[in-house]
């Protein structure tokens, strides 16, 4: 080898990000909307010294390199600094999913081996539910929220306030752990992955990039996204490197008050689940002109996919862009945004909104590729469907101590997502399903997705979910749950006929239940697994 005579050695690691932030951003702000709809304000300054103040307490409370400190956080400033200062002390910043069931949240802070868990006061009831079976825990502290904290409690103001603003910073070497989160398995439990500094500060350059995240100093980012589904999609740590401000919503996620702070905040990209979006289109379509919200650049949408309808129904009637971004926990999480291509920018709405809709071709390091059942690679033809597998500098490469799910990873190197996928000759990538919720049909494979995306362009519909139901003849068959808009509702013949222009006959579901609400993950998907269980054998019985 001809060596590289460059500075190969040099490590990449967080504490660049938060001294980033420190030096050349102290003045730009970061705002909480708190829970009693007060908003709470200071700059980078500010958090940049709070971080290195939390640093030094966690260390005086015995916290060492290493050590999981677990945060059971709404999206706010102090989860912001928890975020910068866990890291850059060489411990390891555990974001742990207030929407699960106590009994999850105790196996996964004890599986992580938390030693410290940083806790909103408004969250104490759920924490109590769980804390005594984490075997690890040494110490909460409490993040007083909507109130003092209670006694028996460490409180995370008086805990940080004697402290210095200066922290000695560990040599963190650049392969050890930074962070750490669990995804949900509906199979078996829930699988902790453990992300690194050098991912992370990679995954963070190129999510920044403009095609990607399009991240600048100029940007006021709103990240609904919760900061415990997947590190709240890089957005922290694409602040702390480029400087944009953050936009903290806080507990309360309806419409209307992300549209208010998205006005007042003059918010320049707001992150969240379609669902998020959905509500807050119903809300734009009912009375736009209640909000004026032109500063913003695009509003990113992931976690699940999101219906054309809703792409276009912001753009048509209001202007607004969304951009369409798949990732999974296990890959820090981005790996791939749906941005037009400039040679198809002028080849009209259709090829514009088909390419926004899709989950787009991979970042940069993101290597991607489809197989059949015997792993057979497939042609990038836009119509052969397999299983999508990653690799990357910020991919998993295994989980951590768990070997239920070892087939996961392939012994060349791959990630197994477990989405089925179409990819065509120019890269982009459509989901048609997850492999656990696809439907075979007398042999034949049905996207639920395809579905789902058109059924929510009927007029009267708000949501509407497709999912696999027995069937004596043909093994499974497609039904759908449907929710309706306020004072609008439709016919199954009516549903199938708008379907019939775009699908074959086989593909229209057996039937339409109607349904109050979809049942939801906790972080916002939706939750077929729950469907097949109610509603399942609904054509078992003659219906
Ligand atoms: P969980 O497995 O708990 O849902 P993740 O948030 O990591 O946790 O989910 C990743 C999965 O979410 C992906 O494998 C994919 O199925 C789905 N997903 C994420 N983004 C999109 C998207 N833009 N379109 C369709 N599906 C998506």
């Amino acid at each position: 080898m001809f060596k590289s005579l460059m500075m190969d050695d040099y490590q990449l690691t967080l504490v660049q990000l938060l001294e980033r932030l420190g030096t050349y951003f102290p003045d730009n702000d970061v705002v909480t909307r708190l829970a009693d709809g007060t908003i709470h304000r200071y700059t980078y300054r500010d958090c940049y010294n709070r971080s290195h103040q939390l640093s030094n307490a966690l260390r005086r409370l015995g916290v060492k390199e290493g050590d999981r400190v677990g945060t059971l956080g709404w999206n706010t400033f102090r989860h912001m600094e928890a975020y910068l200062a866990i890291p850059t002390m060489g411990a390891v910043l555990h974001t742990l999913n207030l929407r699960l069931h106590p009994h999850d949240l105790a196996y996964i802070a004890d599986h992580a081996g938390d030693s410290v868990i940083i806790a909103d006061r408004s969250l104490l009831p759920l924490l109590e539910q769980f804390k005594g079976e984490v075997k690890s825990l040494r110490h909460v502290i409490v993040m007083p929220d909507d109130g003092p904290t209670p006694e028996g409690y460490l409180d995370y103001e008086q805990l940080i306030a004697g402290e210095s603003t200066d922290f000695a910073y560990p040599d963190i070497d650049e392969r050890s752990a930074a962070a750490m989160c669990y995804t949900s398995g509906t199979t078996g439990h829930p699988k902790g992955v453990v992300y690194g500094h050098r991912s992370s500060v990679l995954h963070s350059l190129t999510a920044a990039l403009p095609d990607a995240l399009g991240l600048s100093e100029r940007d006021r980012v709103l990240p609904v996204v919760p900061m415990f589904h997947a590190n709240a999609w890089s957005l922290p740590y694409g602040a702390a490197l480029t400087g944009a401000s953050m936009i903290f919503p806080g507990p309360v996620l309806q419409p209307p008050v992300l549209l208010d702070l998205m006005a007042a905040e003059k918010v320049t990209i707001a992150a969240g689940v379609p669902t998020i979006w959905n509500g807050v289109l119903a809300l734009l379509d009912q009375d736009a002109s209640k909000w004026d919200i032109s500063a913003l650049r695009y509003m990113l949408v992931g976690g699940s996919a999101a219906p054309p309808a809703m792409i276009e129904g912001f753009k048509k009637r209001h202007g607004l862009d969304m951009v369409h971004a798949w990732g999974m926990t296990e890959m820090s999480p981005i790996g791939s945004l749906a941005r037009v291509k400039n040679k198809e920018l002028d080849a009209g709405p259709e090829v514009a909104l088909g390419r926004r809709a899709s989950q787009g071709y991979a970042v940069p390091f993101v290597d991607t590729r489809h197989v059949d059942d015997a792993g057979t690679v497939l042609p990038w033809d836009g119509q052969t469907m397999g299983e999508l597998e990653v690799r990357g500098p910020w991919v998993a490469a295994t989980y951590y101590n768990n070997d239920e799910q070892a087939d996961r990873f392939t012994p060349d190197g791959w990630f197994k997502t477990g989405d089925i996928v179409t990819i065509d000759s120019e890269g982009y990538i459509t989901i048609t399903d997850r492999s656990k919720d696809v439907i075979k049909s007398g042999g034949e494979w049905i996207s639920t997705v395809a579905l789902e995306n058109a059924i929510m362009a009927h007029p009267a519909i708000m949501e509407a979910a497709v999912f696999a139901a027995r069937h004596p003849k043909w093994d499974e068959r497609p039904l759908a749950a449907v929710v309706f808009k306020p004072g609008q509702e439709a016919t199954k013949d009516e549903l199938n006929a708008f379907l019939e222009k775009d699908f074959a006959k086989f593909w229209l579901p057996d039937d339409y239940l109607v349904v109050p609400e979809i049942p939801k993950t906790s972080v916002g998907k939706f939750q077929k697994i729950r469907l097949r269980e109610e509603y399942g054998e609904y054509l078992m019985k003659g219906n």
